[in-house]
């Protein structure tokens, strides 16, 4: 089932074969029964294949993994170095249709990028990017996503001793603006060219060989993240560490560190512990995003023209579509989340105002949206909305406006209904539910609540009995306040 990286076709420079330090007491925490039956791939088959990977006992060992090298702005400071110190990409899968994807260990042991850590990762971390990945995925967001989790049956000793695991992540690849940088700063132009045709290979395969492939790589590029991060900000979701080690050229979310969904709306949100200037804040993430994709365009300039300025002028060109394309992808999202099929000119201020409502009032994002797919059917929803707001009239003032455009568009209150409650999630993973997962994982040893809140986030727009805990925000007791990365 596992075909060889095809990574290893690249020079030897672009990665280290580094074996796995064999885990004997390893076992299958979790299996991804739904990403399986998406790759047509047998239960019994993977689970043997993934224990031999890591030399469980009594498996059967096999695969050469590699480790490759990458670099990265960290919170803005350039670092040459980093690459997988606790990552080893194990082979690729072709799913049905022939579409490749990485499969990759995280938290395998040491690497030769390991540097001081210890190359594992702590069984929490493991959870949180599971269920945040599921729970992207199940919104129509790209992401990587989990397949397994392996339990190591080996502690990680953190700032107390905990038990650790190894995500084994599927990803369309794991290239990032910080491969290309790994390349760039240290002058290997033949070495930059070489991973840009492969990233083409794997991403933009129909641009192999056209005029200005590299340029219009580069705008592929720019697109994918614009309407990656309209998506993210159209369901609250804050990454935490958009570093551009962690921006894919795919186009995927990656890397799930102290990652949380916003319970009230608030564009200055940060929950990362790290992140103490703001600066991967809520309402940052477009800004970042065309940061790291300026990055990733300077590592490309040499492949853009000979004449330097004419590569700058090509870059800038690129880059100055990465606005639009946000801005309609944003907007467009927000209308639907409306109940509006199509954007009008006056619909980014509708939403840019009720953003601004629900900030000031610090209204719950996703309750909220969910409860306004009701309000075209009249009261109690329109009741229940209102009741989010100290000030009534700033609402009522907006849902006149709301309703008005709504009327427009010609559809029945029940077809926009309808339409709103396709888009406004009932069902995310919540930072307070994520966090009681983890705690009886890691205090328990009982993987059940990750199991059932993973069940619950793959069909978050269908309200099921029962699924009140779910859906409703934290008790004031339960608010998540902080998240960490856990590394
Ligand atoms: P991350 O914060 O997971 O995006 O990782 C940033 C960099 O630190 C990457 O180069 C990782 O490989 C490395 N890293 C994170 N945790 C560990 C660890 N426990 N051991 C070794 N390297 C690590
Ligand atoms: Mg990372």
């Amino acid at each position: 089932m596992l075909l060889a990286p095809s990574f290893r076709q690249l020079p030897e420079r672009f990665y280290s074969l580094d074996a796995i330090a064999p885990l004997p007491n390893a076992s299958i925490g979790l299996l991804n029964h739904r990403l399986l039956q998406d790759l047509k791939a047998d239960a019994h088959e993977v689970s043997g294949a993934l224990l031999g990977l890591v030399g469980a006992a009594g498996s059967m060992s096999a695969g050469e993994p590699i480790a490759t090298g990458y670099a990265g702005h960290q919170f803005g400071s350039f670092v040459p170095t980093l690459g997988d110190g606790r990552a080893h990409l194990v082979g690729e899968i072709l799913d049905p249709s022939q579409r490749r994807s990485d499969v990759q260990f995280k938290g395998s042991g040491r690497t030769i990028y390991s540097r001081g850590g210890d190359g594992r990762a702590t069984l929490g971390s493991v959870l949180r990017e599971y269920l945040l990945g599921e729970c992207l995925h199940a919104l129509g967001i790209p992401t990587t996503r989990a397949l397994a989790v392996i339990s190591t049956g080996a502690p990680v000793l953190r700032e107390t001793v905990k038990p650790g695991a190894i995500l084994v992540r599927v990803a369309a690849s794991h290239l990032r603006v910080g491969s290309f940088q790994y390349y760039a700063c240290r002058g290997d132009l033949e070495g930059l060219r070489l991973l840009a045709d492969y990233a083409m290979a794997r991403h933009d395969a129909d641009l192999i060989g056209e005029d200005h492939r590299y340029r219009r790589f580069l705008g592929r590029v720019v697109e994918r993240q614009a309407r990656l991060i309209a998506q993210w900000m159209s369901v609250g979701f804050i990454h935490g560490v958009m570093n551009t080690d962690n921006m894919t050229i795919s186009g995927e979310t990656l890397d799930y560190g102290p990652c949380a969904f916003l319970d009230h709306m608030d564009p200055g949100k940060v929950f990362s512990s790290i992140d103490r200037g703001g600066r991967y804040a809520y309402g940052n993430q477009p800004n970042i995003a065309l940061w790291n994709l300026t990055r990733f365009a300077e590592t490309l300039l040499p492949l853009l023209a000979e004449d330097e300025e004419e590569a700058i002028a090509q870059a800038r060109a690129e880059l100055e579509t990465y606005a639009p394309a946000y801005e309609a992808a944003y907007t467009m999202h927000f209308a639907r989340k409306l109940g509006l099929a199509s954007v009008e000119e006056a619909d980014s201020r509708l939403v840019a105002d009720l953003l601004n409502l629900m900030s000031a009032e610090r209204v719950d994002f996703t309750v909220f949206f969910r409860q306004l797919s009701d309000c075209p059917l009249g009261d109690p929803a329109v009741a229940r909305a209102a009741a989010h707001f100290a000030d009534p009239a700033g609402f009522a003032a907006w849902r006149q406006r709301w309703e008005a455009r709504l009327a427009t568009t010609g559809r029945s209150a029940e077809a926009i209904a309808a339409a709103m409650r396709a888009v406004n999630p009932a069902y995310i993973a919540r930072n307070h539910r994520v966090e009681e997962a983890i705690a009886a994982a890691e205090e328990a040893g009982d993987l059940g609540p990750a199991q059932e809140l993973a069940e619950w986030l793959s069909a978050p727009y269908t309200e099921r009995p029962g699924g009140e805990r779910y859906q409703s925000g934290p008790l004031p007791h339960e608010v998540v306040r902080q998240t960490f990365c856990g590394t």
